[in-house]
């Protein structure tokens, strides 16, 4: 364990379903947050191994052949954070602990290995125990439809907000380290005019065979909704790098980018949030996650 005062004074733990929802969501984020210093960790719930492979020569990867998808993307989202500075990535639970849910619907959402069948105070415990190491004051996750309702997302905002409530309990497993409240947690959101633009920008500039709709888009929401706007323009370009290292799952061209569906969308390097816990800082919106934080009174 890390002494008090060998901590970073600001440290951001990220949740998330599956390899490369970090880079797509909160990549110029986390490159901006590792390069001020901060501490930056990402955990991951599953690997990722019931999505489709883009790339023809690796089709042999998918679950209904080798099935070694999952092992193949822990070695993207490595050289995915490589190129963001992110040090510290972790699994829930280790990796492969919870597998891919699938789509909602699909049969695999019942295999009983598969993260949409965890307990949750147990899945919740792995991250809780995190929590009680890191200390982290800020938190990110999804909304309660996990940005766009996969069952992995879904479950991860339920496990996240369940473990930041959990980590704050004294009497709730206390072999897992002295509780901990985390001060601020975000939802990833995407205003309803960015991504509206940004489409219709990728309609004209007609990257890809098709352009993707804000339904398509996670955590889209009203505009009033975002509390926080993180200006990405100076990770803009490693955000690109870290998305184009899942090429599994990413195309990247130019200021778009396509998931297997070959549907275009702009590759937004401003983040947005909407704080859900804790109070706002000084300014709305904020510009800040940390925004407001007495950071002593934290450690
Ligand atoms: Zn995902």
């Amino acid at each position: 364990m890390t002494a008090a005062s060998d901590r970073p004074a600001r440290r951001l733990l990220l949740v998330h379903a599956h390899p490369d929802d970090e880079s797509i969501g909160n990549g110029a984020t986390m490159a901006r947050y590792a390069a001020e210093g901060a501490a930056v960790t990402l955990v991951t719930c599953t690997l990722g191994e019931g999505g489709e492979v883009i790339p023809p020569e690796l089709a042999e990867l998918t679950a209904d052949r080798t099935d070694t998808l999952g092992e193949y993307r822990i070695g993207e989202l490595t050289a995915a954070m490589g190129e963001l500075g992110v040090t510290d990535v972790r699994f829930l639970g280790g990796p492969g602990r919870y597998r891919d849910s699938g789509m909602m619907g699909l049969p695999e959402n019942d295999r009983p290995d598969c993260f949409w069948q965890a307990p949750l105070d147990e899945a919740a415990a792995h991250l809780v125990a995190v929590v009680r190491e890191l200390r982290p004051q800020v938190l990110v996750t999804y909304d309660e439809q996990g940005g766009y309702g996969h069952p992995d997302h879904v479950k991860a905002h339920q496990v996240a907000m369940r473990a930041h409530e959990l980590a704050a309990d004294p009497a709730w497993r206390p072999e897992l380290g002295p509780a901990w409240r985390i001060a601020k947690v975000y939802w990833n959101r995407m205003p309803r005019s960015v991504i509206e633009a940004g489409l219709a920008a990728t309609a004209a500039a007609a990257p890809f065979p098709g352009v993707a709709v804000p339904a398509d888009v996670p955590g889209v929401v009203p505009d009033e909704l975002v509390s926080t706007v993180l200006d990405g323009a100076a990770y803009a370009g490693v955000k690109a790098a870290a998305m184009a290292a899942h090429a599994t799952q990413i195309t990247v061209s130019g200021a778009y980018f396509a998931l297997s569906n070959d549907l275009g969308q702009p590759l937004v390097a401003t983040e947005y949030y909407q704080l859900v816990r804790g109070e706002p800082g000084p300014e709305l919106p904020e510009t800040d996650l940390f925004a407001g934080l007495g950071l002593e009174a934290h450690r």
